[in-house]
């Protein structure tokens, strides 16, 4: 394949901290488009100038994409081509740009995706988590009862879940994660990737709160949250604790244990030895 420009809409990843992350390609491209789409046109004069980029520059963000998807459309059907960057990373990827990808598929105009940078998969490589299968949820819900139920929604997820995170709310996103997932629950954090102050915490949940809240430093810059799956379905989570702990108020253990399995179709016997183990009592226990 030459890297001859189309009439097309490209989609460009840029760095997401080291300036130097911008491939050869993307360079080519945005040197060679008639117009880029950004979604901050002043913070992406930086990275243009750095490459000696003059295109004209065009601002797209998540207020005007669906005003300027015709405009957008309309252009590139008249012969130009034209490149969607965000600030940083993967255009679409918790940013803008979904309208008009969809609206230009939608219309049969061209789309040609780079690859690129990105700070979910940078993380995900080097976070010492299964990567077989993952799945990304972008940024957890600030309100509280969203936030927790957001995260009882994979309690049971065998994937490696990852999200993305600011430094304001990083604190309290791990306490709802100890608290619904429990303390033990592993979590890996990617901390300013590519950036002089990258660093991956890999502790359990309770831990890790600890961790962040001992040194202020350690909350400062951009993250990447990574929670690691139960091992298999069978595993007895979080949430399976939680019931049995909700039921043992009431009923004895042989019968809690019996309760649980039939709902989270899982062993009695494992469940029975499982609170044994763990000091969960019931009523005549
Ligand atoms: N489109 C971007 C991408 O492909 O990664 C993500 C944009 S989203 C608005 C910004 C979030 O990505 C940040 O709040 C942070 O969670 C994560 N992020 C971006 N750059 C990062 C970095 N250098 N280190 C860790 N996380 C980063």
């Amino acid at each position: 394949m030459d890297n001859v420009i189309e009439n097309a809409l490209y989609i460009v990843p840029t760095p997401i901290g080291n300036l130097t992350d911008l491939t050869m390609r993307a360079v080519e491209t945005l040197k060679n488009v008639d117009y880029i789409g950004a979604e901050d046109t002043r913070h992406s004069q930086l990275l243009l100038d750095h490459y000696g980029i003059k295109t004209k520059m065009f601002s797209l963000h998540d207020y005007n994409e669906i005003q300027k998807r015709d405009y957008l459309v309309n252009t590139i059907r008249d012969g130009k081509a034209v490149a969607l960057i965000s600030d940083a990373g993967t255009p679409l990827i918790s940013d803008p740009g979904y309208h008009v990808v969809s609206y230009c598929r939608e219309q049969g105009v061209k789309v040609i995706p780079l690859p690129g940078p990105c700070a979910a998969i940078t993380a995900l490589s080097a976070s010492g988590l299964p990567t077989d299968k993952f799945i990304f949820m972008g940024f957890l819900p600030t309100k509280e009862k969203a936030l927790q139920q957001e995260l009882q929604s994979i309690a049971d997820e065998t994937r490696t879940c990852v999200f993305y995170e600011s430094p304001k709310r990083i604190i309290y996103t791990m306490e709802a994660v100890a608290e619904v997932l429990g303390a033990e629950r592993r979590v890996v954090i990617g901390r300013e990737l590519t950036k002089t102050f990258e660093s991956f915490y890999d502790l359990p949940a309770g831990q890790m709160l600890e961790f962040l809240k001992e040194e202020p430093n350690r909350t400062r810059g951009e993250f990447v949250l990574m929670i690691a799956g139960v091992k298999n379905r069978s595993e007895i989570s979080s949430s399976v604790v939680e019931t049995m702990k909700l039921l043992l108020k009431e009923l004895p253990l042989k019968k809690v244990a019996a309760v649980c399995a039939s709902i989270y179709n899982l062993k009695k016997n494992e469940l029975y030895d499982y609170a044994l183990n763990h000091g969960l009592t019931g009523r005549d226990c």
